[in-house]
């Protein structure tokens, strides 16, 4: 595997470096089997100044992931107008206080991961607050200081996402320990996707995105290889 550290130095190029991005997730795509629509990537752009951001959505990209509520907002307030289909993507963990707010700001919500927050999206979306797309958090390797639910618990916490919350599921997302190789933590998520019929699978970062491709990841969430080190 070729190393995948991001470039420290201020001449590392964001559009350079999502071009070559592009092309690995395609020949990952490819060399796996894969056809149709490529997977898609999203920009992690937490913590990056302004001035990495802007040339990447100048170059074409429009899908983007943030990890706090706070950031988020401030970063991209007033953006929308100004790039048709951009897509926002709250890959962070979500506090129920901060639901309606993340409800208003995301297009896509991928960490939920529990009933506390499900039912207040549930609730605002009765009052009218439209729901963002919601992905389930696995945490497919346990981990207690990592949010998610616990791989045994999915199952049901899926179907009550569907009938009791009515949620719009699409997929399942994680985030495998650091110190672990990735690929048993991708190949447990798509179980879980496939055996409750879910067809998004949000897996890989910077270091191990290709892996992810060749599991079945349908959207990979890249940050430091993409805009340099955080
Ligand atoms: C920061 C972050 C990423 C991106 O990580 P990189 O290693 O910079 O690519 C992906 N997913 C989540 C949930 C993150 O918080």
């Amino acid at each position: 595997m070729t190393p995948q550290t991001a470039s420290p130095t201020a001449d590392h190029d964001p559009v350079a470096a999502r071009a070559g991005i592009l092309d690995r997730i395609a020949a990952a795509a490819k060399s796996s089997g894969r056809e149709g629509t490529p997977p898609t990537l999203v920009a992690v752009s937490k913590q990056q100044p302004w001035s990495r951001v802007k040339p990447v959505l100048e170059a074409g990209q429009r899908v983007f992931g943030e990890n706090r509520v706070q950031e988020a907002s401030e970063r991209w307030q007033g953006q929308r107008d100004l790039w048709p289909g951009l897509e926002l993507r709250l890959i962070g963990p979500l506090q129920s206080n901060k639901a309606r707010a993340a409800m208003e700001l995301f297009d896509v919500l991928e960490s939920v991961d529990r009933d506390s927050l499900a039912r207040a999206l549930a609730d605002f979306q009765q009052k009218g607050v439209k729901a963002p797309r919601v992905f389930v958090q696995v945490n497919t390797g346990e981990e207690p200081q990592k949010a998610g639910v616990w791989p045994k618990e999915a199952d049901a916490f899926i179907a009550r996402i569907r009938s009791d919350y009515q949620l719009p599921l699409e997929g399942l997302m994680c985030i495998p320990p650091a110190e672990e190789p990735a690929g048993p933590h991708f190949a447990l998520l798509a179980r879980i996707a496939a055996r409750n019929g879910l067809g998004k699978l949000s897996m890989g970062m910077s270091g191990d995105f290709e892996i992810a491709v060749r599991f079945g990841a349908t959207s990979v969430r890249v940050g430091a290889a993409l805009f340099g080190a955080r």
